[in-house]
């Protein structure tokens, strides 16, 4: 590991990778096993290294037939209709059918170099067939993949964001640091330094000032100084500013980096309301998996980008615990004043609510049809009143995951640019480049699948470049 800039100054590189989270790590290890001398530069200290890699805990694979780690079947076919679906078609198909085939081969690549998965899961999310979860969550599989790279005499650098790449006609011919006005040269580049999520002033040229209230979910490093650079420079931009993963999120959560943990799942079994006390959506619509990920935006979409769950004491029973104490009292009216809400208003809503619910009991392990009549917007399943005390509420913010908007690349991760070429030495892989495949929508796992492809194909297409050298 080198610490000493100079350091970096005297070593002629063959590969920089910039960025050190899933897609930089198996970019670098394909070009140091092909004989590379490679640098991986990130801008983290070396314990917050591995951005939004660090919060996962799987990825989507295709098999034909079950694994030691996945169960029965998950066709080619299947997986891209699941894409297909959730894109509404907004894919590159070529790319989007490359990321699925090669991604039959990640569970065993990345078994050979140190990651270890779980044995399938049963359970509520049910993605034990098609999702392979990595034993320890993304900061095992993270720490395996440096420890290894390490290993086989790849070098790092941490606490070192890169400002500015220096491209000239599809040519990369430097980097520059902070506060360091001399290039870094190398003979090829590979951008593996994530979306712009955590960057809220580029979030709000699409989002407006709604953006200065959304919390990130992941690393505070991902600010977009590469993007923005290749995007000045002429690459192609693919997806659009505003469109970007975001779920409802305790509002008690931090700034940055509150992983998972601050998820709030009992939206299916809460009375969702905004300021005003209001309700604004169907917190039944459909099970949780499919519609944790449409919250961010409904939250985002309220005034102040707040909301809140309520809940009575039998509806809190029926997700899991989440890490933030819910606010509690023996009151309606009591719990609006815990939560700032004005109390008349809420008991209001959730009377309204009540007397619109069916009789008899909810069945959450089926879409149980139990609806509210008369309401705008109508509960569509698992209507029970919010009746029996203590009362709970979860303060809500939309929480954001990351962005869409990134650079366009070809089946050999080569950067595009505005003149039709491709770069002749810069490659994209992550979440940089995700866009070219999830225009909009999610499939739960497929960001690591693009990540760990595509950092593949970029090692691989920078180690041969450099055949004859
Ligand atoms: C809470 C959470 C849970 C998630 N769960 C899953 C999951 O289970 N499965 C899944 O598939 N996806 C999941 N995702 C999405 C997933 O994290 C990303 O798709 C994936 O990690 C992207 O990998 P990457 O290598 O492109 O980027 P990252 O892992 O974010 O790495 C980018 C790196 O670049 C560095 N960097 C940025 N700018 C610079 C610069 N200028 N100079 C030097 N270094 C720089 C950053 O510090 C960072 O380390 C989750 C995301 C979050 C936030």
């Amino acid at each position: 590991m080198y610490t000493d800039k100079t350091q970096l100054f005297s070593t002629s590189w063959d590969v920089i990778v910039i960025g050190a989270g899933n897609a930089g790590l198996c970019a670098a290890i394909t070009a140091a096993e092909a004989g590379r001398r490679v640098l991986v530069i990130e801008s983290a200290p070396r314990d917050m290294r591995g951005g939004n890699t660090r919060h996962t805990r799987n990825l989507r694979a295709m098999h034909e037939e079950p694994t030691d780690i996945l169960t029965d079947a998950y066709s080619f076919e299947e997986y891209f209709d699941d894409l297909m679906r959730v894109t509404k078609g907004v894919t590159n198909e070529a790319l989007a059918a490359l990321t699925l085939e090669k991604s039959a081969e990640l569970t065993s690549w990345l078994s050979h170099r140190g990651v270890r998965f779980q044995p399938a899961l049963s359970g509520t999310l049910n993605l034990g067939r098609t999702n392979a979860f990595f034993l320890g969550g993304g900061r095992a599989l993270l720490n395996s993949l440096c420890h290894y790279a390490e290993d086989i005499g790849i070098s790092f650098i941490y606490d070192t964001p890169v400002k500015e790449l220096l491209i000239d006609d599809g040519m990369c011919r430097g980097l520059l640091f902070e506060g360091h006005d001399t290039p870094l040269e190398a003979r090829q580049f590979i951008l593996t330094a994530g979306g712009f999520e955590a960057n809220l002033d580029w979030l709000a040229e699409g989002w407006g000032d709604a953006a200065k209230n959304f919390l990130v979910r992941g690393t505070p490093y991902n600010k977009g100084v590469m993007l923005r650079s290749l995007l000045d420079q002429g690459a192609v931009p693919v997806g659009s500013l505003d469109q970007c993963h975001a779920v409802a999120i305790d509002a008690r959560a931090p700034k940055y980096d509150g992983g998972i943990a601050s998820r709030i799942d009992g939206v299916p079994f809460s009375l969702v309301v905004n300021k005003q006390a209001e309700r604004f959506y169907d917190e039944g619509e459909d099970f949780w998996p499919k519609r944790y990920a449409i919250w961010g935006r409904l939250v985002a979409g309220q005034p102040d980008q707040t909301a809140y769950a309520i809940l009575d004491s039998a509806g809190v029973k029926r997700f899991m615990p989440s890490v933030f104490t819910p606010i509690q009292s023996e009151t309606i009216e009591g719990l609006a004043g815990e939560l700032g809400l004005a109390p008349e208003a809420l008991a209001k809503t959730v009377v309204q609510f009540n007397d619109a619910c069916p009789e008899g009991p909810i069945d959450q392990s089926i879409l149980d049809g139990k609806a509210t009549t008369g309401l705008t917007p109508e509960k569509t399943n698992w209507a029970a009143p919010v009746a029996i005390p203590p009362f709970y509420g979860f303060p809500l913010r939309p929480g954001i995951t990351f962005t869409y908007m990134g650079v366009e690349v070809n089946d050999k991760a080569q950067i595009l640019f505005n003149d039709g070429k491709a770069a002749t030495n810069l490659f994209a892989a992550g979440e940089i480049m995700a866009g070219n495949i999830l225009g909009q929508g999610y499939l739960a796992g497929i960001g690591m699948t693009i990540g760990a492809v595509f950092g593949r194909i970029a090692g691989e297409e920078a180690a041969k470049r450099l055949q004859n050298k």
